[in-house]
Protein backbone atom coordinates (compact mmCIF):
# COMPACT_ATOMS: atom_id res chain seq x y z
CA UNK A 1 0.00 0.00 0.00
CA UNK A 2 1.05 3.30 -0.62
CA UNK A 3 0.25 6.21 1.53
CA UNK A 4 -1.16 8.99 -1.42
CA UNK A 5 -3.34 11.15 1.00
CA UNK A 6 -1.94 13.62 3.05
CA UNK A 7 -5.04 15.37 4.25
CA UNK A 8 -8.59 14.15 5.79
CA UNK A 9 -11.08 14.23 3.13
CA UNK A 10 -13.84 14.67 5.74
CA UNK A 11 -12.09 17.87 7.63
CA UNK A 12 -8.84 18.59 5.63
CA UNK A 13 -6.83 17.57 8.97
CA UNK A 14 -3.52 15.99 8.86
CA UNK A 15 -3.16 12.30 8.29
CA UNK A 16 -1.10 10.11 9.65
CA UNK A 17 -0.45 5.69 9.83
CA UNK A 18 -1.44 4.65 13.65
CA UNK A 19 -2.50 1.48 14.50
CA UNK A 20 -5.83 0.98 16.38
CA UNK A 21 -6.86 -1.65 18.63
CA UNK A 22 -7.50 -5.18 17.59
CA UNK A 23 -6.36 -4.20 13.95
CA UNK A 24 -3.19 -5.75 12.25
CA UNK A 25 -2.58 -2.59 9.67
CA UNK A 26 -1.70 0.61 10.52
CA UNK A 27 -4.28 3.13 9.14
CA UNK A 28 -4.14 6.35 7.92
CA UNK A 29 -5.88 8.27 10.77
CA UNK A 30 -7.06 12.21 10.67
CA UNK A 31 -5.35 14.08 14.03
CA UNK A 32 -8.34 16.82 14.23
CA UNK A 33 -11.68 14.40 13.59
CA UNK A 34 -10.32 10.77 14.29
CA UNK A 35 -11.72 9.57 10.86
CA UNK A 36 -9.85 6.47 10.07
CA UNK A 37 -8.95 6.35 5.79
CA UNK A 38 -9.07 2.08 5.07
CA UNK A 39 -7.77 2.15 2.11
CA UNK A 40 -8.91 -1.11 0.55
CA UNK A 41 -7.90 -2.46 -3.41
CA UNK A 42 -9.85 -1.11 -6.15
CA UNK A 43 -11.36 -4.35 -7.73
CA UNK A 44 -11.08 -4.85 -11.56
CA UNK A 45 -11.73 -7.37 -13.69
CA UNK A 46 -9.80 -8.73 -16.89
CA UNK A 47 -11.27 -10.45 -19.70
CA UNK A 48 -9.15 -13.94 -21.43
CA UNK A 49 -10.75 -14.24 -24.96
CA UNK A 50 -9.20 -16.52 -27.39
CA UNK A 51 -9.13 -18.44 -30.33
CA UNK A 52 -7.37 -21.46 -31.18
CA UNK A 53 -3.51 -20.05 -29.82
CA UNK A 54 -4.49 -16.64 -30.41
CA UNK A 55 -5.39 -13.88 -27.70
CA UNK A 56 -7.36 -10.99 -28.16
CA UNK A 57 -5.64 -7.95 -27.26
CA UNK A 58 -7.20 -4.41 -27.14
CA UNK A 59 -5.25 -1.27 -28.04
CA UNK A 60 -5.60 1.65 -25.31
CA UNK A 61 -7.20 4.68 -25.79
CA UNK A 62 -6.28 6.60 -23.19
CA UNK A 63 -3.50 7.84 -20.38
CA UNK A 64 -1.66 5.84 -18.62
CA UNK A 65 -0.17 4.00 -21.20
CA UNK A 66 -2.45 4.96 -24.31
CA UNK A 67 -1.34 2.86 -27.58
CA UNK A 68 -0.38 0.22 -25.72
CA UNK A 69 -1.74 -3.02 -25.94
CA UNK A 70 -3.82 -4.50 -22.85
CA UNK A 71 -6.27 -7.08 -21.92
CA UNK A 72 -9.83 -6.00 -22.32
CA UNK A 73 -11.28 -5.15 -19.00
CA UNK A 74 -11.50 -2.03 -16.84
CA UNK A 75 -12.76 -1.10 -13.23
CA UNK A 76 -15.85 -2.31 -11.13
CA UNK A 77 -18.36 0.52 -10.79
CA UNK A 78 -20.82 1.13 -7.37
CA UNK A 79 -23.63 -1.23 -7.44
CA UNK A 80 -21.87 -4.02 -9.73
CA UNK A 81 -20.66 -7.35 -9.62
CA UNK A 82 -17.70 -8.97 -10.83
CA UNK A 83 -19.73 -10.64 -13.73
CA UNK A 84 -21.50 -7.40 -14.21
CA UNK A 85 -18.66 -5.23 -15.08
CA UNK A 86 -16.77 -7.96 -16.94
CA UNK A 87 -19.86 -8.17 -19.17
CA UNK A 88 -20.74 -4.27 -19.47
CA UNK A 89 -16.48 -3.50 -20.35
CA UNK A 90 -16.81 -6.20 -22.94
CA UNK A 91 -19.62 -4.54 -24.27
CA UNK A 92 -18.46 -0.90 -24.34
CA UNK A 93 -14.76 -1.93 -25.53
CA UNK A 94 -15.76 -4.62 -28.29
CA UNK A 95 -19.44 -4.23 -28.81
CA UNK A 96 -19.98 -7.91 -28.45
CA UNK A 97 -21.90 -9.77 -25.86
CA UNK A 98 -20.33 -12.90 -23.37
CA UNK A 99 -22.15 -16.21 -23.92
CA UNK A 100 -19.93 -18.06 -21.40
CA UNK A 101 -16.87 -17.53 -18.82
CA UNK A 102 -15.35 -19.09 -16.15
CA UNK A 103 -13.05 -18.01 -13.24
CA UNK A 104 -9.28 -17.69 -14.49
CA UNK A 105 -7.38 -16.51 -11.14
CA UNK A 106 -6.83 -13.40 -9.04
CA UNK A 107 -4.31 -10.76 -8.85
CA UNK A 108 -2.42 -8.20 -6.78
CA UNK A 109 -1.53 -5.16 -8.44
CA UNK A 110 -1.19 -1.23 -8.72
CA UNK A 111 -2.50 1.04 -11.44
CA UNK A 112 -1.04 4.27 -12.48
CA UNK A 113 -2.29 7.43 -13.34
CA UNK A 114 -0.42 10.60 -13.44
CA UNK A 115 -1.72 11.49 -9.59
CA UNK A 116 -1.67 8.42 -7.86
CA UNK A 117 -0.87 4.84 -7.86
CA UNK A 118 -4.16 2.90 -7.21
CA UNK A 119 -4.14 -0.58 -5.34
CA UNK A 120 -5.72 -3.66 -7.72
CA UNK A 121 -7.35 -6.46 -7.07
CA UNK A 122 -8.22 -8.07 -10.35
CA UNK A 123 -10.36 -10.67 -11.23
CA UNK A 124 -9.29 -12.68 -14.78
CA UNK A 125 -11.75 -14.67 -16.67
CA UNK A 126 -12.59 -17.00 -19.25
CA UNK A 127 -15.03 -15.22 -21.70
CA UNK A 128 -16.06 -16.89 -25.03
CA UNK A 129 -18.45 -14.75 -26.97
CA UNK A 130 -21.70 -15.36 -29.23
CA UNK A 131 -19.49 -13.69 -32.18
CA UNK A 132 -16.37 -11.87 -32.69
CA UNK A 133 -17.25 -9.29 -34.83
CA UNK A 134 -16.35 -6.26 -32.86
CA UNK A 135 -17.55 -2.76 -33.01
CA UNK A 136 -14.55 -1.04 -30.97
CA UNK A 137 -16.24 1.26 -28.27
CA UNK A 138 -15.16 3.37 -25.66
CA UNK A 139 -11.80 3.81 -23.96
CA UNK A 140 -10.14 1.26 -26.93
CA UNK A 141 -8.68 2.17 -30.46
CA UNK A 142 -8.17 -0.76 -32.25
CA UNK A 143 -8.38 -4.85 -30.52
CA UNK A 144 -6.51 -8.00 -32.88
CA UNK A 145 -6.28 -11.50 -32.00
CA UNK A 146 -2.26 -12.62 -31.52
CA UNK A 147 -0.29 -15.89 -31.97
CA UNK A 148 0.68 -16.20 -27.68
CA UNK A 149 4.18 -16.85 -29.46
CA UNK A 150 4.41 -13.80 -30.68
CA UNK A 151 2.70 -11.03 -28.41
CA UNK A 152 3.46 -7.34 -28.90
CA UNK A 153 4.21 -5.41 -25.76
CA UNK A 154 1.70 -4.76 -23.67
CA UNK A 155 1.01 -2.68 -20.82
CA UNK A 156 3.12 -3.07 -17.45
CA UNK A 157 0.81 -3.47 -15.12
CA UNK A 158 1.38 -6.58 -12.79
CA UNK A 159 -1.84 -8.61 -13.47
CA UNK A 160 -1.69 -8.02 -17.21
CA UNK A 161 2.12 -9.30 -17.20
CA UNK A 162 1.50 -12.54 -15.32
CA UNK A 163 -1.97 -13.55 -17.01
CA UNK A 164 -0.39 -13.61 -19.82
CA UNK A 165 2.95 -15.46 -19.05
CA UNK A 166 0.49 -17.92 -17.35
CA UNK A 167 -1.41 -18.38 -20.60
CA UNK A 168 1.73 -18.72 -22.79
CA UNK A 169 2.95 -21.55 -20.26
CA UNK A 170 -0.55 -22.89 -20.55
CA UNK A 171 0.01 -23.70 -23.88
CA UNK A 172 3.35 -25.50 -24.10
ZN1 LIG B 1 -10.60 14.74 9.80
Amino acid sequence: MNNKYIYCTLCTGALSLERQAQDEHSRLTCSKCGFVFYQNPTPTVLAIIEQADKLLLVKRKNEPFKGSWTLPGGFVEVGQNLEMALKQEILEELGIKISDYSYFGSYVSQYHTKFVMEDIVCTAFKVAADNYEFKIGSDVVDAKFFSKSNLPETVPFKDVQVIIEKLIKEKL
